[in-house]
């Protein structure tokens, strides 16, 4: 059974690019007469707050857009907010550590992000190994709290997106030994998505082509704790109409405020438009939508809302 699954973090109020991807998963697994899974992405306490999650939740549950495991509902996986579920975490970045991948790190943020070092195409430094070869002595003399790294090897992870096509990264080259642990305590976002989508037993992973270029990572660490991966399908990101990307602080494209202005089916149908699976922009319902829902109808390239869209 195709398993589907929602992974908002509670940084804030739910904008429209969350929505699209909810809605997106939502469709793809409810088409195949799949489940849903909500899953409250909550590892940086200090940007999530759980009356974030809750009023998600609330938001949700307005929308339509329903989850047969998560808040609420329940289930055989809880707890579904990755706050507390660090112990599973904890196990899996021992078993790393078993198989001496995993080395402490000491850099400080200004040498990560030094202007010489190498960056990915999303602006992140290639991490160049600094400390992977530290020898005992160098590491007693250390005095800042280590984070914790993932050794990669000099190797290209690829797969088939289910709608980007082809994607590989070279590990090493390309991304460089990745973060397991920040040195805070709090484990990364990488470790911690691959753990619950497997624990889960989600089938279909459905985000944004922002995190494409995680993937490579995330199945490196599928294959190295034996775990079963799921199929990727990532869509094209949501624009503000000035072409940025949109981010919480673009309170026009915010649920608190489309709340007061238009219905839960006109935000959908007018969503569903802009994402090419909806042929007007008329208002429906989740429900509505399943009908017309053909991931070859979404646009490859990033959508742009047009100006004044959303408004009543
Ligand atoms: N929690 C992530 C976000 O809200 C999504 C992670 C994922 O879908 O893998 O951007």
């Amino acid at each position: 059974m195709t398993v589907g699954r929602f992974a908002p973090s509670p940084s804030g109020r739910i904008h429209l690019g969350n929505l699209l991807c909810c809605l997106l998963a939502w469709l793809s697994a409810r088409q195949k007469g799949g489940k849903v899974v909500l899953r409250i992405e909550d590892l940086d306490t200090a940007r999530c707050k759980r009356p974030y999650a809750e009023q998600m939740i609330e938001d949700l549950c307005w929308l339509g857009l329903t989850w047969d495991e998560g808040p609420g509902v329940g289930g055989p996986d809880g707890p579904y907010y990755q706050s507390e579920r660090t112990a599973l975490y904890e196990q899996a970045l021992e078993k790393l550590e078993r198989m001496g991948l995993v080395y402490p790190c000491y850099c400080t943020r200004a040498e990560l992000h030094a202007a010489s070092a190498p960056h990915r195409s999303d602006g992140q430094a290639v991490y160049p190994g600094t400390c992977r070869h530290l020898t005992a002595a160098e590491r007693e003399k250390k005095t800042r709290a280590p984070a914790t790294r993932l050794m990669v090897p000099d190797e290209t992870w690829s797969f088939t997106d289910g709608h980007m096509g082809h994607y590989g990264e070279n590990l090493l080259h390309e991304c460089g030994d990745f973060l397991l642990r920040r040195s805070d305590g709090m484990f990364a976002y990488q470790l911690a998505v691959v753990v619950d989508d497997a624990a889960m037993g989600v089938t279909e992973v459905v985000r944004g082509s922002d995190l494409l270029s995680s993937t490579p990572r995330q199945l490196y660490l599928y294959d190295l704790l034996g775990l079963k991966a799921p199929e990727f399908i990532h869509f094209p990101l949501l624009l503000a109409p000035d072409g940025r990307r949109l981010s919480k602080r673009d309170a026009d494209a915010g649920l608190d405020d489309l709340r007061f202005k238009l219905t839960a089916e006109e935000i959908l149908g007018r969503l569903a438009y802009l994402g090419g699976f909806n042929p007007t922009a008329q208002p429906k319902t989740a429900e509505e939508l399943l009908k017309d829902f053909h991931w070859e109808k979404v646009p490859k390239e990033d959508i742009r809302i047009p100006e004044g869209f959303f408004e009543r």
